[in-house]
Formats: C-alpha cells, sequence, structure tokens
C-alpha cells in the first residue's frame, strides 16, 4: 500500500494520526527554496523583508529569520511575534492604516528600523509620542501614488485609498518635515498590489515607485534612506497560471535596481514578501468524513473547510477556480469521477474544491489544498460555529514539530466570563406548560 504524500520523507498520514485533523503543515525547506531563490539572485541593496500577515506563526517566523530575512508587521501582536522569532528591532518596520498609540509607541520604545505612514494624522501622533519620549522617530512615507499597477490581482495606486498619503499632496507640502520636528522621515513607501507573476510588471512598477521616491525627496527635502518598492510577488494557484522565475524576475529587475543604486548608493532598499515566501510551504489537510450524492452530484464533506482556509473559496471571484487539490492518503489512486469537497459550516459556500476530478473518494481519506502556506488560518474565520483555529505542524530538517495547538473548547470558551446574575428560570411558556 502506498503511503501517500511525503513532506521531507515523512508521510502526512503519520502526521495526520499524531497531531489530527484538520492541520496545516508547513515545510521548511520550501521556505528556505523561495528565500534562497530570490535572495541569491537579487541585487545585495535589497533587503528582504517577510510581510507576517501572510502567516504569523512564530517558529514560521524563525524559520524565516533564520535564513536572514527581516520583517514588516502590522499588530502590536506580530510585532511581539517578530521579536520573539529572533528579527532584531532594527530590522522591523510596521505599516497599516489604523496603527494604534499603543502600537506606535511599542514601535517607538522598541526602536525599529522605521514606522510606514499612512496619514497625515499618524504623523502628528508619531510626532507627539516622540516628543514624550525625547527620541526622534524613523518614519517612511507610503504614498498612494497617482498611477496605478498593472496586472496586479488587487490594484493598489490611482484610486481614493485609506492606505497611504496622495502623491499630490505630498508633493504640495514641502514643509511637512518642518512641522514635525521629532520626526525624521527616512524615505518612501508605496505598495501597489498584490499577486503578480509578471516580471515585467514588477519591473514597471519598481521603476515608478523608484522615479516617485526621487521626486519626493526633493519636493520634500528628505534624504532616502530607505525606499521600499513594495512587492506583491504571486505564486500559480490556477489553472493556467505560472510561478514567477526568481532567475527571469531578478534578470529584468536588478538592473533598474542597480542604476537606482548607483545615483543613492546610501539607500537601503525594502522588499516585502509574503504570499511568496509561506504558500508554496503550506498544505492544509482534511479528513473526509463523509460521502454522499445529491441529484446526481458527489460530495466529500471534510472535518475542515472555509473557516480555515477562506482563500480557497476565492472571495468575491465570479467565477470560481479551485486551489490545487489531492487526495493525500492515496496519490496514485486515479481519478475516476467528479467531486465536492465540502467543510463542516452550515453554509454553501464552504466548499473548498468545486467539480475536482479526483479518485472515488472514502470515509477516512486525506484531502489536501496545496500551496497554502499564506493568507491560511490567519485570514479565515476560524471561530464560525466555533470550531476554533486548527493545529499547525513545521517539518524542519526532517523533523516535525508542533508549531501551534488545536483550539479546543475551553479555548473558546474560557474567554467568555460566566454572569450567574444572566441566568433566570425559564417562564412557563417557555417551558412548554
Ligand atoms: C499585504 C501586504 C504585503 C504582503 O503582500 P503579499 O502579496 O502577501 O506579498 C506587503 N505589503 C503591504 C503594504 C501589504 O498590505
Amino acid at each position: 500500500m502506498s503511503e501517500g504524500f511525503r513532506v521531507q520523507g515523512i508521510a502526512v498520514q503519520e502526521l495526520a494520526e499524531r497531531y489530527g485533523t484538520p492541520l496545516y503543515v508547513y515545510d521548511g525547506d520550501a521556505l528556505e527554496q523561495q528565500y534562497r531563490g530570490l535572495r541569491d539572485r537579487l541585487h545585495p541593496a535589497v533587503e528582504m523583508f517577510f510581510s507576517l500577515k501572510a502567516n504569523p506563526n512564530l517558529s514560521v517566523c524563525t524559520v524565516l529569520r533564520g535564513l536572514g530575512a527581516r520583517a514588516e508587521v502590522s499588530s502590536l501582536a506580530e510585532l511581539v511575534t517578530a521579536l520573539r522569532a529572533g528579527v532584531p528591532a532594527e530590522d522591523v518596520i510596521f505599516l497599516g492604516p489604523g496603527k494604534s498609540r499603543a502600537e506606535l509607541a511599542a514601535c517607538l520604545d522598541e526602536g525599529i528600523r522605521a514606522i510606514v505612514c499612512e496619514s497625515p494624522g499618524e504623523l502628528a501622533v508619531i510626532d507627539e509620542l516622540a516628543r514624550e519620549r525625547g527620541v526622534t522617530a524613523p518614519v517612511m512615507l507610503r504614498v498612494n501614488p497617482d498611477f496605478q499597477a498593472r496586472g496586479a490581482g488587487l490594484r493598489m495606486g490611482g484610486k481614493p485609498r485609506q492606505f497611504g498619503i496622495d502623491e499630490a499632496q505630498l508633493l504640495q507640502d514641502p514643509d511637512l518635515a518642518g512641522r514635525h520636528p521629532h520626526v525624521r522621515l527616512t524615505g518612501v513607501h508605496a505598495y501597489l498590489g498584490t499577486r503578480i507573476l509578471d516580471p515585467q510588471v514588477v519591473v514597471e512598477n519598481t521603476t515608478r515607485i523608484l522615479d516617485l521616491a526621487e521626486r519626493l525627496s526633493a519636493v520634500l527635502g528628505i534624504d532616502l534612506d530607505l525606499v521600499d518598492i513594495g512587492g506583491g510577488l504571486g505564486v500559480a494557484y490556477f489553472e493556467g497560471e505560472h510561478d514567477l522565475d526568481p532567475a527571469e524576475l531578478t534578470d529584468a529587475l536588478n538592473p533598474v535596481l542597480a542604476d537606482f543604486h548607483q545615483r543613492h548608493p546610501e539607500t537601503r532598499l525594502i522588499m516585502e514578501l509574503g504570499r511568496y515566501l509561506t504558500a508554496p510551504a503550506g498544505t492544509y489537510v482534511t479528513r473526509v468524513e463523509y460521502t454522499k450524492t445529491s441529484m446526481g452530484e458527489n460530495f466529500a464533506i471534510a472535518d475542515g473547510g472555509t473557516n480555515h482556509h477562506m482563500a480557497a473559496v476565492g472571495v468575491g471571484s465570479f467565477v470560481k477556480r479551485n486551489f490545487p487539490m489531492a487526495l493525500l492518503s492515496r496519490p496514485d489512486a486515479v481519478p475516476e469521477g467528479t467531486w465536492q469537497v465540502t467543510g463542516p459550516l452550515c453554509t454553501p459556500n464552504d466548499t473548498l474544491g468545486k467539480n475536482l476530478a479526483l479518485p472515488e473518494l472514502r470515509p477516512g481519506d486525506l484531502v489536501g489544498v496545496l500551496r497554502s502556506g499564506a493568507y491560511g488560518p490567519t485570514a479565515s474565520p476560524v471561530h464560525f460555529l466555533s470550531h476554533g483555529y486548527p493545529a499547525e505542524v513545521l517539518v524542519h530538517r526532517g523533523r516535525d514539530y508542533l508549531v501551534r495547538e488545536r483550539d479546543g473548547v475551553e479555548d473558546l470558551l474560557g474567554r467568555q466570563p460566566v454572569h450567574q446574575e444572566l441566568r433566570s428560570a425559564p417562564v412557563a411558556a417557555d417551558r412548554g406548560e
């Protein structure tokens, strides 16, 4: 009997038995391959920052740090995660449109590399917090550019947005730095979109961001210590898509970076990478509980679904496209029929895969959603129907580690105080009298 799909030689079947399902399995080798594949080729003036948003697991972050990744965080918990993963504060940047005072204060107290400021009001708060502390706050300005990215899955620039400050507003405000004496404007940030799979689009976006940074620094009189060129590098999920080839990407991108580097040899460039680093490393493993047919269609109902993997349902996309999926426990079995793989939620939207060509599924089979290491449980309604967070396992150097325990009932209920005063005897009518 085939032992099925393996991660670094360890059968997923074995992991499912040891840790239960549903389960996320991350492959440390795949993290390393993604990181090094790009790092070894990318222009040395560029520093690679891991966007924790894509996968905030502490151990995943620790492995990426071990490879040299810096950290881009967007909440207090992400900041603490990065620090506990061993990322020094000077290798952390913090961005996000709604930073609290507590978060901004933590950035200053920890001494991170830079706060990426997203609005004039935020800049005033940073200035005030820095003055109170007697420090100067390093701040990159996030710009909402006038132009739009081409070919990104989700576009950011060229539209009214809650992110960043409009390019036009900045260009009309040459005294911005002067009005904020406790802030040091250290550079410019722009992020033009996500899921980019065309190297030429990355080159085009980067060219425009570097040009924008030069224009802004001239008008605002700021030094370009840092220019954050965003990122948004994609991975192939759907039929017809192709992964970015790091060699092809860097062959096209490095000349643009080298050109800028020649003009600004002191400037450090930042690239933010979330999905690209972690997506290929993750598999969401579910177990089939029941199979049945309904009006001629085959259903396999699994113990996990979109409550742990909202991305697989393709939020907002009209034409549903499936993530790559596989029967993990019997990978050699031959497809014979079309299957709907659904989860435990009481909504028809809880469908991990539609019309999948799979072998005859049976209760007990393990069905996996591949390329699921980014925007998995962290971006899913894990509390819907009170199932809670799934377990997460990381395989690193041939060994498996439980890196997040599955939520149990008490993890959910323990956060809810019991107030005896709320209890009263049911009224007669509700007792059926
Ligand atoms: C979400 C986000 C990222 C990470 O995006 P990926 O597509 O996962 O690489 C980076 N920078 C900013 C500003 C983001 O909002």
